[in-house]
């Protein structure tokens, strides 16, 4: 007779615990997985994919105004949201049947309902006792909300994926991935965005050339910024809502959408009280093989907080299942982590901004360009793309890709193999130009900024 009931019991079918369960059977584990809303998690539910197809939405508007330089003539343009939210919706159902579909085939055993930690080996789900031999926390993390007063008017990104409809204006707090990605998709679908944020520039912790870039990138197309600038009050008023500010000025508009970051979705689950430690944020506290204060129970993804991507927690998910059931354990690499802000335009980025490379090496060489898109030669717009490398000035080693501008993401997926291996400036000179891209800058900047 098996000890415990289960080899695994994963908390969490997000894409760190479904990708961690299926890889332990893959072992021959005995899994069992708990998940209390729909299969998928965050990304697929209300996250990347939803937002994704937002953002396909929102850029057709500048799809039909840029055809006119190319002779089109476009006829009456009206965007219907219910349709736009149906669909998505639709697809989002999908991708949940297809999750569970995946655990089911792979022979994971699913509890529906809230998982909460009894012991280091005991789960409760809906009142009914697991034991396992380990436990897998991978429960995400959900919306931050701030405290001024009237916030509870305000949307999160979560409400926002399910609008009945839409106002004529949006105004956004805060200013890193959600807030530039919320921010243009409602300006493409038509709206007024304002977009308050308390710094000096969006995208804390991106290159700074990349944040200001961005920042003008979206005044030209006509969102308003107010940067260094804090909400103090909200206030519902017959036409909307009130934003109040902290240098007196009152902005009236149709939603308040917080993009001020996620936090751990560990409370009230049984963790401090079975000896998992958390920290301030309530993060899962783990060691570089994931594993918490409790060896046997182990946390992946959002929860955790370390990397707050997708496929950092699927790579913490595979690499946890070798470490438990495969032949040595097995941490993940954080650096060159690639990341794209789906923005319009977007920015991609990998590896060290230039702040960051001249703290850790004595000498750095930059190249920049910043250009027309050839696109826009004829289409008329206003829009400029930049690009920036980053190198060690003693080894040629490149150290970072940073980019505004159309496929920031899929340029920089690339650009992320070659960092990984350890690629220099002189290879990426030595690369032949795709000729006309926009990548093609990459391989072919060779003034150093001064
Ligand atoms: P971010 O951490 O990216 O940004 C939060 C923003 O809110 C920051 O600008 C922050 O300012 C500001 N902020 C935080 N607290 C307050 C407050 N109390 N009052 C006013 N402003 C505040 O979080 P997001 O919510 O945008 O996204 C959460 C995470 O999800 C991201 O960090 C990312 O890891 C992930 N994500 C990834 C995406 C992608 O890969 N494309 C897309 C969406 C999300 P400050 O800079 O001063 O701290």
């Amino acid at each position: 007779m098996a000890r415990y009931d289960f080899d695994l019991f994963t908390i969490g079918a997000g894409s760190g615990g479904v990708r961690a369960s299926r890889i332990a059977r893959g072992y021959g584990a005995r899994v069992a997985i708990a998940e209390e809303r729909q299969f998928g998690g965050t990304c697929v539910n209300v996250g990347c994919i939803p937002k994704k197809l937002f953002v396909y939405a929102a850029e057709f508007s500048e799809a039909f105004a840029d055809s006119a330089g190319f002779g089109w003539t476009v006829g009456e343009r009206r965007h219907d949201w219910k349709t736009l939210l149906a669909n998505k919706n639709r697809e989002i159902a999908r991708l949940n049947g297809i999750y569970e579909r995946l655990l089911r085939e792979a022979g994971v055993e699913i509890f529906q309902g809230r998982a909460v930690v009894l012991d280091p080996h005991t789960v409760a789900v809906n009142g009914r006792r697991h034991t396992a031999e380990h436990i897998l926390v991978a429960c995400g993390s959900r919306p931050a909300m701030p405290g001024f007063a009237g916030v509870e008017h305000a949307l999160s990104s979560d409400d926002a994926f399910f609008l009945e409809e839409l106002p004529a204006s949006a105004l956004i707090v805060g200013g890193g991935y959600i807030a530039a990605e919320f921010a243009t998709i409602f300006h493409g679908l038509g709206m007024r965005v304002t977009i308050v944020h308390r710094r000096g520039a969006m995208l804390r912790g991106f290159d700074d050339d990349v944040r200001t870039v961005l920042g003008e990138e979206l005044q030209k197309r006509g969102l308003e910024l107010r940067l260094s600038a804090t909400v103090t009050r909200l206030e519902r008023i017959a036409s909307g809502l009130r934003v109040h500010l902290d240098d007196g000025a009152t902005l009236d508009t149709g939603l308040v959408l917080c993009a001020t970051g996620r936090q751990p979705n560990t409370r009230a689950m049984g963790l401090e009280e079975t000896g998992v430690r958390l920290d301030a944020d309530a993060a899962v506290v783990v060691d570089k093989y994931s594993r918490s204060s409790v060896p046997n129970i182990h946390a992946i993804g959002d929860c955790t907080n370390r990397v707050m991507l997708t496929p950092v927690a699927i790579a913490e998910g595979m690499a946890v299942a070798d470490t438990m059931f495969g032949p040595a354990p097995r941490a993940i690499s954080y650096e060159n982590i690639p990341s794209a802000v789906f923005s319009h335009p977007s920015v991609g980025a990998v590896g060290l901004t230039e702040e960051q490379a001249r703290l850790k090496y004595a000498e750095v060489d930059i190249y920049k360009t910043r250009f027309r898109p050839l696109k826009h030669t004829l289409s008329g717009r206003d829009e400029t793309t930049f690009m920036k490398l980053v190198v060690d000035a003693r080894t040629q080693r490149v150290l970072g890709c940073h980019m505004v501008g159309a496929e920031a993401g899929e340029i920089i997926q690339g650009l992320a193999i070659a960092l990984n291996c350890g690629a220099t400036k002189a290879q990426f000179d030595a690369t032949i130009a795709l000729h006309p891209t926009a990548a093609e800058e990459f391989v072919t900047m060779r003034q150093k900024a001064a």
